[in-house]
């Protein structure tokens, strides 16, 4: 995928004040650092290990045909063929899950287990939120200071769920959800706030999804690693860009900022 769908404005009325505002907070100003990008799933809230434990499911549902292993490996497979055709999200996960149950079966899955198997895609839409350590003071103590960007992939119904669950959204100044993140993205969404992509900063738990392409913008990248991270979003870490950090966690990104400066 390598065309950008405009992003979605989770509440266009919020930003077009958000942006009036920030003019008036930051006029013309020379500080070298104004917007901050926050990636979503498995930065500021876990998402990762509950696809892993609905994928063990999966695999249980399956396990009179093929192995696990062998399962996951298909799962993945028919998940990366599926990208360019249903996008990142749980739609996509669960047609991905139908397709590979066909596959390992030889087509003999039961229709039973095709209905369990969307059950669990569908539970899967209603996890419950988990903040992620320092999530919440980190962005109470840099809004209102920096003009703050929300910018995930994945479903828009889903994502706008997990975002009002984790009573996070007020500390925002405006919400992206893109279909995808490449350079391209973050040059329009950091080049339409005032200052451009030089004094953005992009932070999140992907490598290819969040760091590489907000660096190639010319935006700033910290990566805060998380242990569960989908096979699909490893890339070498980019450690000759001057603009590359990588951190611990959410706490440790205010006193990165006060080195960068303020
Ligand atoms: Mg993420």
């Amino acid at each position: 995928m390598t065309q950008d769908r405009p992003g979605l404005a989770f509440d266009t009325g919020k930003r077009y004040f958000a942006a009036i505002d920030h003019e008036r907070k930051f006029p013309m100003n020379t500080r070298p650092l104004t917007v901050i990008g926050f990636d979503a799933d498995d930065t500021l809230w876990q998402n990762e290990q509950f696809y892993r434990l609905t994928e063990e499911h999966f695999r249980g549902l399956l396990s009179d045909f093929a192995e696990g292993e062998h399962i996951s490996q298909r799962l993945l497979e028919a998940e990366k063929r599926n990208l360019s055709h249903y996008g990142f999200g749980i739609k996509g996960f669960t047609l991905s899950m139908i397709e590979t149950a066909l596959e390992v079966t030889e087509g003999r899955v039961p229709t039973k287990t095709i209905g369990e198997i969307l059950s669990i895609g569908r539970e899967l839409l209603t996890h419950p939120v988990e903040t992620m350590p320092k999530a919440r003071e980190t962005l109470e103590a840099l809004a209102g200071h920096y003009y703050l960007v929300l910018i995930t992939k994945g479903d828009l119904f889903d994502q706008e769920r997990k975002l009002a669950q984790s009573g996070l959204g007020d500390y925002f100044d405006a919400v992206e959800i893109v279909s995808d993140k490449s350079a391209t993205t973050y040059r329009r969404i950091f080049g339409r706030t005032a200052d451009g992509p030089e004094r953005a900063m992009m932070v999140g738990n992907s490598l290819k999804s969040d760091i590489v392409p907000a660096i190639a913008a010319g935006a700033w990248g910290v990566f805060v690693p998380h242990e569960l991270t989908w096979i699909l979003e490893h890339v070498d870490k980019p450690d000759e860009a001057p603009r590359f950090r990588e951190i611990g966690h959410l706490g440790e990104l205010l006193p990165l900022l006060d080195e960068i400066g303020r």
